[in-house]
């Protein structure tokens, strides 16, 4: 298709600071030097990015929270207007975004919110349970574990001390093992700092599905259970919570599962301001778009990331929420955004699956890489480059020169 001339120069307003919506940014932030007259804003709640994939390190006491909390100053050049503040909803008919420090008007949008935790409605969940989506959340999960530690460490009754040294994570996907599998790994020493036996914490990780990583290759998963099961970690499959109360999660079969910290690791969903914006939404509240990114009949607003429901037409299926499908939508939008300035064709997009790498316990992880699949160290040390080599990509990319993209 050939793009519109007629919506050229005017504000672009990137909704998000997150994986997908820095890379727009950043990526557009070099080719919007020959056109000084467009304005680039970023809108975000916090003054910095967060290295989402890096949470459970955090919420195992293995990370500092500010180590995963990127400054967007270290990031944006000059030319990127920041705006700290929280988006309240989208006016599409004024093509405006409406914000706590007032509307913010746009002539193309792109929208990057990600996601935010699904309790699915299970009653007492929301209330009850830790989540794990951002670094505050990490902070307050690896906080109630040392407290909790805390008190079972003074606990006269064996039974409550049992209990309260539990750490419970719902959901085995890729967040709630590597949550089970790095508090398994660290938890006995910790125990000993707070004169407790490093045999007492246990790690639960209850799934409801048959299978801990569904989806993923029966290697993957075989190695990923062998692994938690080698840390200690009491992997409970076809176990469905049917609620979250005061003593634990109770299962759809009656069974109350006791302990001292309950994470919620169970799925995620679009945020909710999303719902009621005129937005055309599918599977989860997530934003149906076109195959150039753009929101369908609505050809003015790109979304990129968890909040894009994207089909991929080799397998007819909803890409999943992953950091590497937000990085590389937002690389197609920034690229689509150039186009429309510069009056060329919008590129389709098109995933290109670099694998899956799962990180169980701090020293050993699973991955499955171009067919090929591996459990330990190397896979690890895969996850650790991966997220090295991302922190320097962000900050690389200020400087960055357009013309070798
Ligand atoms: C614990 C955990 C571990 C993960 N590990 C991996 C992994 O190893 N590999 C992988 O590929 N994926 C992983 N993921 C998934 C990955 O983090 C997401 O797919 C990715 O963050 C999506 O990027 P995004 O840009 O869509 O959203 P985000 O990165 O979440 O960014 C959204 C941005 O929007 C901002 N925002 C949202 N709402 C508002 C509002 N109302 N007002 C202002 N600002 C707002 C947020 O502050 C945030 O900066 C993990 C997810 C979790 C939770």
């Amino acid at each position: 298709m050939s793009a519109s001339t007629a919506g050229r120069g005017g504000p672009i307003v990137v909704a998000g600071a997150g994986y997908a919506g820095l890379h727009v940014a950043l990526r557009l932030t070099s080719k919007l030097r020959n056109n000084p007259v467009v304005e680039l804003t970023l809108v975000d709640r916090h003054d910095y990015h967060q290295a989402i994939t890096e949470l459970p390190r955090v919420a195992g006491g293995t990370r500092a929270a500010d180590a995963v909390r990127i400054p967007l100053q270290d990031m944006l050049a000059e030319r990127v207007r920041f705006v700290q503040t929280e988006i309240t909803g989208v006016d599409l008919a004024d093509r405006r975004v409406l914000t706590r420090a007032g509307p913010i008007g746009w002539r193309r949008l792109v929208l990057a919110l990600g996601s935010r935790p699904n309790d699915f409605a299970i009653p007492g969940l929301a209330q009850r349970a830790l989540s794990l989506y951002s670094a505050s959340d990490a902070e307050r999960v690896w906080a109630a574990v040392t407290k909790a530690l805390d008190a079972a460490a003074v606990a006269a009754d064996p039974e409550r001390q049992r209990r309260l040294a539990t750490v419970v994570v719902g959901g085995g996907g890729a967040t709630g093992v590597e949550l089970a599998g790095e508090l398994a790994e660290v938890l006995p020493e910790v125990a000993s700092g707070h004169g407790l036996a490093p045999g007492r914490p246990a790690v639960l990780l209850i799934e409801a599905g048959p299978t801990i990583l569904a989806g993923s290759s029966p290697q993957l998963i075989d190695n990923a259970t062998r692994i938690l099961s080698d840390l200690g970690v009491q992997v409970r499959t076809n176990a469905m919570i049917a609620a979250a109360t005061e003593e634990g999660f109770r299962l759809r079969d009656g069974e109350l599962v006791e302990g001292g910290v309950f994470v919620w690791a169970g799925g995620v969903k679009a945020p909710d301001l999303v719902v009621g914006s005129g937005l055309p939404i599918g599977h989860n509240g997530r934003v149906k778009v076109d195959r150039h990114l753009r929101v369908l009949d609505h050809p003015e607003v790109y979304v990129a990331g968890d909040l894009a429901s994207v089909t991929d037409p080799r397998t007819g299926h909803v890409l999943p929420p992953l950091a590497q499908v937000a990085l590389e939508e937002g690389e197609t939008v920034a690229r689509n955004l150039d186009a429309e300035l510069e009056g060329r064709p919008l590129e389709a997009f098109t995933f290109h699956d670099k694998g899956f790498v799962v990180s169980v316990g701090t020293r050993r992880g699973v991955a499955d890489i171009a067919g090929i699949t591996s459990g330990g160290r190397l896979a690890h040390l895969l996850k650790d480059a991966i997220e090295w080599e991302y922190r320097q990509s962000v900050r690389h990319l200020r400087g960055w020169d357009p013309a070798a993209w």
